[in-house]
């Protein structure tokens, strides 16, 4: 059977058994899929192995060896950029083990590599001796925080999106669908770009035997964002199903034209930075927050706030963000002129049973470790959040809350 025989084949069945999320990338003379369970396993079957592939489908169920016959680079022996194929390549576990290039798995320019915090950024909020809290709670430089990148990755896609992001921060406003697209992709490489950095360095320097800060294979938890970010490489249909694009992005004005914060939350995948004038808050989560209220908490997406309002709203979403019970199944498709990125369906982690006969998105809200989290990022006391007496709930954002708690609050 032809190759294209061979994909539509395994693109039927995987689409008739749900449990599963897929991605194809064809070229002149290859076809690879991954294949994935919940977002942590991770299959790959080159051209030769397709018609086992589809044997394996057909007995759903079966425990699979995870299967690394890979037939050489991804990226060889095609006349035409599959961006499918670049991304197999970024998120290859050996490729990150080996410091290729972190936008495309090639080989990286001699030099310090991309910075994750661009330059233009650093200069802008003065940056440069200012350090950023790693996961093992060491603080690095954000002068030093560089991942290998080629310079064709870098003078190339990511300095196109560098230079829309930039005037969009310098405006201070988000105008439309383009920005909060320039904005995921942006919030993605720079999300991606720690997480990369974290597999460089070591946990402890003292004891090397502890290994490093994130182990390379957690990476792939990140697939997600590595592709948005890799969508900018070519004209992309996005299918979502809870929003323009599978992310959540909030955006809010900030009432200062100063200052530079960041706050993020590993386990929700998202991340939040106050960059002057504008705070954006981000989150890889094939856009589930925008079901549980569509202009963020309590409705507030593109108000004018304080610096400290902005990072009880990053709060909020990191909280929420941590709370998420489910997570997509894709079918995404290339040909040489465009990339199609297809939601095919929210698939739960419990299937817990919610009172209405619901499936739990998201599991119940919960005030105290929202405020323990607004305390670290706000530097306030967990009191001003929770009261100590009555256990209630409070908000520094009485004066601008007109509508009653929507399901982002209460989100059951
Ligand atoms: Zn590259």
């Amino acid at each position: 059977m032809a190759m294209q025989g061979y994909c539509d084949q395994i693109a039927m069945h995987v689409r008739q058994r749900s449990t599963w999320s897929w991605r194809s990338s064809r070229s002149n003379n290859r076809c690879t899929f991954a294949l994935r369970m919940g977002s942590a396993r991770h299959f790959r079957w080159p051209a030769p192995l397709m018609q086992s592939a589809v044997n394996v489908l057909q007995t759903f169920g079966r425990p699979i060896e995870r299967d690394r016959v890979d037939g050489g680079n991804a990226l060889s022996g095609s006349t035409v950029n599959y961006v499918m194929a670049t991304f197999e390549s970024a998120v290859d576990v050996d490729n990150i083990r080996s410091r290729q290039c972190f936008a495309c798995g090639g080989k990286p320019s001699s030099g310090v590599g991309e910075h994750v915090f661009p330059k233009w950024l650093q200069t802008r909020f003065d940056l440069f001796d200012e350090r950023l809290t790693l996961q093992n709670g060491t603080l690095i430089p954000y002068r030093a925080l560089t991942v290998s990148c080629c310079a064709k990755c870098n003078n190339g896609f990511l300095s196109g999106i560098e230079s829309k992001v930039q005037t969009i921060i310098e405006r201070g406003t988000v105008d439309g669908d383009p920005d909060v697209l320039s904005l995921g992709r942006w919030m993605s490489k720079i999300f991606v770009g720690i997480l990369v950095k974290e597999t460089a360095l070591l946990l402890d320097r003292k004891d090397p035997s502890l290994g490093h800060i994130m182990a390379a294979d957690f990476i792939g938890e990140f697939a997600n964002c590595q592709l948005i970010l890799q969508s900018a490489r070519k004209p992309t249909l996005f299918c979502s199903l809870h929003g323009k694009f599978p992310f959540s992005l909030f955006w809010y004005r900030i009432d200062t034209e100063r200052g530079f914060d960041i706050s993020t939350d590993i386990v929700g995948q998202s991340i939040a930075m106050r960059l002057g004038a504008l705070g954006i808050i981000f989150v890889n989560d094939g856009g589930l927050q925008l079901n549980a209220g569509v202009d963020g908490p309590f409705g507030l997406q593109g108000l004018t706030v304080t610096p400290l309002q902005f990072n009880e709203l990053a709060a909020r979403v990191h909280t929420k963000a941590s709370l998420r019970d489910a997570t997509h199944s894709y079918a995404n498709s290339e040909t040489p002129e465009h990339l199609t990125i297809e939601q095919q369906d929210v698939h739960p982690y419990t299937s817990t049973i919610l009172a209405g006969g619901e499936m739990q998105v998201f599991e119940p809200w919960n005030s105290e470790m929202f405020a323990v989290r607004a305390s670290r990022i706000t530097r306030l006391d967990e009191s001003v959040f929770l009261d100590p007496v009555t256990r209630h709930e409070m908000t520094l954002l009485t004066n601008l809350i007109t509508s009653k708690p929507s399901d982002f609050e209460q989100c059951a």
